[in-house]
């Protein structure tokens, strides 16, 4: 799995702002400067911060106001580390029937039937294989036996 946070695609700060000291991280995005003690947020921090205080915003809202673009807020919605609080307006929708959601890609009615989808797109295509492509596997097939021994 790729991790933004790790690549740093969060915007961690480092150095203080005010005196060039060592941002010291200090739990849900926040990190604070170890010799004057000012704080500031990473991405993450940032957006939860705007959330607590403006329930019900919107990724557009959270982008015009602070900067972050909405791909960010989504990829940190579908990676788990926001979840959109129960009373707040979804900024987040079902790909397939786009009814609201808070947190991953489907609904839980949409993503069992992705799932069903793709399990027949799967039965489909192991069904071609061995229909259409199984002579051709009978070079692989013969020297996996012969390693076999
Ligand atoms: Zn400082
Ligand atoms: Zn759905």
């Amino acid at each position: 799995m790729d991790n933004v946070f790790f690549k740093d695609e969060y915007h961690i700060p480092h150095t203080c702002e005010k005196c060039g000291g060592v941002m010291v991280f200090k739990g849900v995005g926040e990190y604070r400067c170890e010799d004057c003690g000012a704080v500031a947020y990473d991405d993450y921090g940032k957006v939860r911060l705007y959330i607590e205080e403006h329930r019900g915003a919107t990724a557009a809202q959270i982008e015009s106001a602070i900067g972050i673009p909405q791909r960010t807020i989504r990829h940190m919605l579908k990676e788990g580390r926001l979840e959109v609080t129960a009373d707040s307006r979804t900024f987040l929708y079902c790909e397939v029937c786009g009814k609201p959601i808070r947190s991953g890609r489907y609904c839980p009615e949409c993503e069992i039937k992705v799932h069903r989808m793709m399990e027949a797109e799967q039965r489909e295509k192991h069904h071609k294989e061995i229909e259409g492509f199984g002579f051709s596997q009978k070079g692989e097939e013969g020297q996996k036996r012969f390693t076999r021994g």
